[in-house]
């Protein structure tokens, strides 16, 4: 299979979520068939939703990959569960240790019981959003326009990239 263009989004607010995210890049970075091709800063972010918790730490990576949409998703999961997520203890936009979606597999529009691409709330969702136009500039999504078109209309989040020593 030709490599593809795979945008993951990362998402952790327990248990030390920095350094839990950068763990996630090196572990994504070290997948089979896949290359890193880039990464974002890390940000963050508020949580959504009505359920009292701390903040989020977010990212996003653009990996190149060989693997099939459900195999990238099977590692994802994989990766998830060496941070000891632990699905059937956690609240749907509850706290979690670590959060791996496909955003953005390709052009590929899927919708079955495993996989939904594009991930369905990523248009709403500026803590995805803006990491994605850091690392790639302005692209245009078919079905959703331009990059920095969703930026501007998603709902208003508070929230801030986090400083690094190269910033
Ligand atoms: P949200 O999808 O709103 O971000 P969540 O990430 O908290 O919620 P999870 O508990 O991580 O939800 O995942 C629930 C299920 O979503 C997974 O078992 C997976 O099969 C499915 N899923 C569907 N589409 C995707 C996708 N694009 N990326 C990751 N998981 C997906
Ligand atoms: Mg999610
Ligand atoms: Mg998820």
């Amino acid at each position: 299979m030709p490599a593809e263009e795979a945008f993951v989004g990362i998402g952790s607010n327990v248990g030390g979520s920095i350094d839990i995210v950068e763990a996630a890049i090196a572990a994504l970075a070290g997948l089979s068939r896949t290359r890193l091709a880039a990464r974002s800063s890390l940000y963050r972010s508020e949580p959504l939703g009505e359920i009292e918790q701390d903040d989020f730490i977010n990212a996003v990576v653009r990996l190149e990959t060989e693997l099939d949409p459900l195999a990238l998703l099977l590692e994802l999961q994989a990766i998830e569960h060496a941070y000891y997520r632990r699905r059937d203890e956690e609240q749907r936009w509850g706290p979690r240790t670590l959060d791996l979606d496909i955003i953005l597999f390709g052009n590929r529009v899927q919708h079955d019981s495993h996989l939904t691409l594009p991930h369905p709330e990523f248009t709403r969702r500026r803590f995805v959003l803006e990491p994605m136009l850091e690392i790639d500039g302005d692209r245009f999504i078919p079905g959703h326009g331009s990059l920095s078109y969703l930026v501007e209309h998603a709902p208003p989040l508070a929230m801030e990239k986090i400083a690094t020593n190269d910033d």
